[in-house]
């Protein structure tokens, strides 16, 4: 089965904690373009939506989150931040400091529920 159009990373990311955490990814055959919406005028509302449906009960967020900062070329950014990683939209993610306060966030979780 073709699995082009389904979100969840198809490009894997290995997470410095380990494991294959798409597996678990909350957004797992859902629909790409919810992710990936085309930019332009409705694409907020639309990582909005999929953000609320998805991204804020999943529990790989931190995973997803550091594979989107570890895609970020230089090039990319010149282009402009593009998708939905970690539940935070390509204008959150340009903000530096709400990516580092959201990755400690998620991090302190993580060490919390290992604890
Ligand atoms: S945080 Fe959102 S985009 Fe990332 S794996 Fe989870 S549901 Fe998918």
């Amino acid at each position: 089965m073709s699995t082009q159009g389904i979100a969840t990373p198809q490009r894997r990311y290995t997470d410095p904690d380990g494991g294959d955490w798409t597996d678990e990814a909350a957004c797992r055959g859902a629909d790409i373009d919810r992710f990936f919406p085309e930019p332009g005028r409705g694409a907020t509302a639309i990582y909005e939506a999929a953000r609320e449906e998805y991204c804020d009960g999943c529990p790989v967020r931190l995973p997803c989150l550091r594979r989107g900062e570890a895609g970020e070329t230089r090039a990319k950014q010149r282009q402009g931040r593009h998708g939905l990683f970690g539940g935070l939209t390509p204008v959150e993610r340009a903000d530096r400091a709400l990516v580092a306060r959201v990755l400690a966030e998620l991090e302190l979780e993580r060490a919390v529920s290992r604890a």
